[in-house]
């Protein structure tokens, strides 16, 4: 998506080896107007696909699956990190490892949420070694529901994530696909949504 492309450009940050800081458009400050447009290519791709509900995990991920559940009609849950004492009934519940934090937390999700006639559609704001996603789908399977796809907002390419979650025969449809960083550029690869930039 050449607009995301574009506010990577402008305003992402390369921090080390493989962290890109942008958090003045999504990740802290979010730009609602970039969450829209996020959303309409989302939607535009899963509209037909029979999608019930959108699911994401806290904390970044939660601005472009509302905006997509929005677009598409749908509710959006997300996983917590903590359990709370509100969350009394009955969980799906996995460990993920956080790649920003390097540590384990359990992430879970009311069973009521997520029964076995859902068609999800998994949306975040980064993939890189498919922690994150491969707990997502380890809570839907739980729950015996289907996975139609999975949105992400930035891969970055050169981590594992991607061939992970194509290995396991999920739809992945990456908005902006970073191939590498170089001297704190950001090259990218082609995005799986680059034929709707041509129109
Ligand atoms: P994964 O589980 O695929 O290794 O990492 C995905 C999660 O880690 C995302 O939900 C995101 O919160 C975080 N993450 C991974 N890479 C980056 C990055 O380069 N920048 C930021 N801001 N977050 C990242």
């Amino acid at each position: 998506m050449k607009l995301l492309e574009n506010q990577i450009k402008a305003h992402g940050q390369v921090l080390g080896e493989n962290i890109l800081k942008v958090d003045s458009f999504l990740t802290h400050q979010v730009d609602p107007t970039l969450m829209r447009e996020i959303a309409k290519r989302f939607a535009e791709i899963y509209d037909k696909a029979g999608i019930t509900k959108i699911v994401t995990i806290e904390a970044s991920g939660i601005a472009p699956a509302l905006y997509t559940a929005e677009m598409l009609g749908l509710p959006m849950v997300f996983a917590k990190k903590s359990k709370n004492v509100t969350m009394n009934d009955a969980v799906l519940s996995t460990e993920v490892f956080s790649f920003t934090k390097q540590v384990s937390s359990r992430v879970s999700i009311s069973r009521k949420f997520i029964s076995k006639n859902d068609k999800i559609l998994i949306i975040d704001d980064f993939l890189a070694n498919g922690q994150a996603a491969l707990g997502l789908l380890q809570l839907i399977e739980q729950a015996q529901a289907e996975v139609a796809g999975i949105g992400i907002v930035i891969e970055k390419s050169f981590q594992a994530g991607r061939q992970l979650l194509l290995d396991k025969g999920i739809k992945l449809t990456s908005l902006a696909r970073i191939e590498k960083f170089e001297k704190g550029q950001v090259l990218f690869a082609v995005a799986d949504d680059a034929e709707f930039d041509e129109k």
